[in-house]
Order: C-alpha cells, then sequence, then structure tokens
C-alpha cells in the first residue's frame, strides 16, 4: 500500500526569514500530519538550515530542488548529498522541467544525479512530463516513458522503491490549466508500467508517482483520488500554509 506524499517545490521563493513563517503558519494549521499522509517541503538551498532547525521534531520531511552528483571539488554553485543530508534532508527533486530547460539538464545528468543521490540514501523526486508541443503531436507518452527509462539507467531493483517520480505537465506548470484526472490517471499509470517492465509489478507497486501542475486545494480531491496519482508536488499553493495545509488534508 503507498502512502501518499503532499511535498512543496517552494522554487526560487522564500529566504530564511520567509520560510521560517511559511513552516510556523503550517504548524500551526497542521499541529498533526495525517497518519496516512507523508509531507515534504523543499525550500531554495539558502533556507534549509533554517527549515531543519523550524522542523525540529514535526513530522515534516525537508528536500532539496537540486543536488550535483560528485562528492565536492571545483563545481562553483553547486551542493552534494553530504551536503543535503548535513542540513537535514532526506529527499531531492531531480530533473524538474525548470532545470532541464534553463540550466541545460539532460537525461544524462539527471540519471547520475538519481544513482548519486540514492548511493546516499537520499530518495529521488524524480520529474517528469512533456511539453505543450508534444502533447498536441501526441507524443506525449512516448517522451515521458524516455524520461522515465532514461533516468533510472543503471537503478537497481534493490533501491528502486526509494524513487518518487513526479509527473508534470509542462503546460500545466504555474498556468492555472491542470491535467484532468483522467489525463494524470492515463500517464501514471503508463508510467507504472514503464516501471513494470524495467523492474516487476512489486517493484512498480511500491514506487509513488505524484501529478504536479496547478494542483491546488479545488481540483486535489479529483486528482488525488486516482488509483495510480499517490500524491502532488505543489509549487504555488505551497507557499500558502492555509492551500498546502488543505491539500494535506484533502489527502488524508
Ligand atoms: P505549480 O503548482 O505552481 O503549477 O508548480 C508545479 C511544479 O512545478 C512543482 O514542481
Amino acid at each position: 500500500m503507498r502512502r501518499y506524499l503532499i511535498a512543496g517545490n517552494w522554487k526560487m521563493n522564500c529566504g530564511p526569514g520567509r520560510t521560517s513563517e511559511l513552516l510556523q503558519g503550517i504548524k500551526e494549521l497542521s499541529p498533526q500530519i495525517p497518519e496516512a499522509v507523508d509531507v515534504l517541503v523543499c525550500p531554495p538551498e539558502i533556507s534549509l538550515t533554517t527549515a531543519s532547525e523550524v522542523l525540529n521534531d514535526y513530522d515534516v520531511y525537508l528536500g532539496a530542488q537540486n543536488v550535483h552528483y560528485e562528492d565536492e571539488g571545483a563545481f562553483t554553485g553547486e551542493v552534494s548529498t553530504g551536503m543535503l543530508k548535513e542540513v537535514g534532508c532526506s529527499y531531492v527533486i531531480i530533473g524538474h522541467s525548470e532545470r532541464r530547460e534553463y540550466f541545460g539538464e539532460t537525461d544524462k545528468t539527471v540519471n547520475a544525479k538519481v544513482i548519486k543521490a540514492l548511493l546516499d540514501d537520499l530518495k529521488p523526486v524524480l520529474c517528469v512530463g512533456e511539453s505543450l508541443a508534444q502533447r498536441k503531436k501526441e507524443v506525449h507518452k512516448k517522451m515521458v516513458k524516455k524520461q522515465v527509462q532514461a533516468a533510472l539507467n543503471s537503478v537497481k531493483e534493490n533501491n528502486v522503491s526509494d524513487v518518487v517520480i513526479a509527473y508534470e505537465p509542462i503546460w500545466a506548470i504555474g498556468t492555472g490549466e491542470t491535467a484532468t484526472p483522467e489525463q494524470a490517471q492515463e500517464m501514471h499509470e503508463m508510467i507504472r508500467s514503464v516501471l513494470s517492465e524495467l523492474y516487476d509489478e512489486d517493484a512498480a507497486d511500491a514506487i509513488r508517482i505524484l501529478y504536479g501542475g496547478s494542483m491546488k486545494p479545488h481540483n486535489a480531491e479529483e486528482l488525488l483520488s486516482q488509483p495510480d496519482v499517490d500524491g502532488g508536488l505543489i509549487g504555488g499553493a505551497s507557499l500558502k500554509a492555509d492551500s498546502f495545509t488543505d491539500i494535506i488534508n484533502i489527502a488524508e
């Protein structure tokens, strides 16, 4: 049985001060995280230490938005898995479409990062998703299948259950336009069948597949009720304590 994961990707929002306020707000509105739900927040790197201190023993996981695949060295502007763990991270988002589009992430770097994260005991939240042009050309399934296969290249079955996949159609990110629950379910089911081909059915059944792209309190229930939708990777709505906790409560 897969547990829901409700994850906030704060993107480039919230320095340490605002991070502290937002997390206090979430704690006040939801002092007790519902039993059946895992909750994750991914603030910018500069705010991770503050987030870790504010979260303290609150039942919410901490994650980063990116990581490098080397341990250390001359990689200006990058951080390593060890550094993320040192500040309390247990998850890391890898291959978000914004990183692929603006920062040159490729299937190859995404694969290297997924492998490195797993090796060092960080759970990767692997992002995949098609553009609007790809959907219009009806190659979306093929593209997403390729992204999943490439990202999991050489990942062994014994640790693949730690991977979380986030299906994020690019046309739904920050646009207010959401995939319909049927569109989301169709893609999630396809991704699970790809996982089953790469591993086996048990492994595929254990992997959580989140939906991301304008998930809000008003559409979360329908999306989360789909059999292969195991949670959400939430951008805009994770930046407000009330909308984020509303979605947590919907997942319960
Ligand atoms: P929005 O929820 O703002 O559309 O962002 C989704 C996303 O990109 C999460 O990673």
